[in-house]
């Protein structure tokens, strides 16, 4: 248990130092990104040049857009919030996008499902990293479920079940450090990141996944927030 709290500290320790320097980074990106509309009409002949080099900062601005979650807002307010409104506005957000590629999300929520106190906004990061994730997987199309149920009286559990490629057993263990990834344009921080929100929440994630096949991934959610938090109960897979 020490060696879990300690784990866990030095994880926060890093996430704030991470999301510092992504802030510090993005101020002088926004000034490059502003002279270089400038140069755009000078460049002449060179002009492709500049789409390199603005696809390159687009790519340094999503790396750090995943960064900057982990950077706690100073008092995050944990509000009682109905799960069902928070997954129906994901789905609803990656709907088209999941049509244009064959793929169909179908939610299976259970009725009277508690509130559960939460950080709106980390949560719903959480879900879309999770369904993109999956989309991901998917590149011929299929189904998503997502299910969402009471587990026992204090919590509930919710699950991403895709149908797409799977995750062989050696690279399990590896899903959630910072820059794993096996995807040519990945950055290798959803996982992290979303695995951050989920333990501020006190809460737990759960992966199974067969090989061409898929993958399910699991959250568990307790409803109401601690307010100093456990060392997680279990430990988790990733
Ligand atoms: P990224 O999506 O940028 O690669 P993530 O942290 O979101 O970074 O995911 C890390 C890796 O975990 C992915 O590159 C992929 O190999 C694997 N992964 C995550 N979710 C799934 C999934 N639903 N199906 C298959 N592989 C997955
Ligand atoms: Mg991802």
């Amino acid at each position: 248990t020490e060696e879990l709290i300690r784990t866990s500290e030095k994880l926060s320790v890093a996430g704030q130092l991470a999301a510092g320097i992504a802030h510090e980074i993005r101020n002088p990106l926004t000034a490059i990104k502003g002279f270089l509309k400038l140069l755009e009409s000078e460049l002449g002949e060179k002009k492709h040049y500049l789409q390199i080099v603005q696809s390159e900062i687009q790519r340094i601005e999503l790396i750090l857009s995943e960064l900057l979650v982990l950077a706690k807002p100073q008092a995050t307010k944990f509000v009682p919030k109905e799960m069902r409104l928070l997954l129906t506005h994901v789905t609803a957000l990656l709907e088209t996008h999941g049509n244009l590629h064959n793929i169909q999300i179908i939610t299976e929520i259970e009725p009277d499902l508690p509130l559960v106190e939460c950080d709106e906004n980390g949560l719903k990061q959480v879900f879309i990293n999770f369904l993109k994730n999956a989309m991901e997987a998917m590149p011929n199309g299929g189904e998503i479920r997502i299910e969402a149920k009471k587990n026992g009286h204090d919590s509930i559990v919710i699950r991403f079940i895709d149908q797409g490629c799977g995750i062989p057993e050696e690279q399990l263990r590896k899903i959630g450090q910072p820059f794993f990834t096996t995807k040519e344009k990945g950055t290798g921080l959803g996982f992290m990141v979303s695995k951050k929100i989920i333990e501020d929440h006190g809460g737990t994630i759960h992966i199974t996944s067969r090989v061409n096949e898929g993958t399910t991934i699991e959250v568990t959610l307790p409803i109401h927030i601690q307010t100093t938090p456990l060392p997680p109960k279990h430990v988790s897979t990733l």
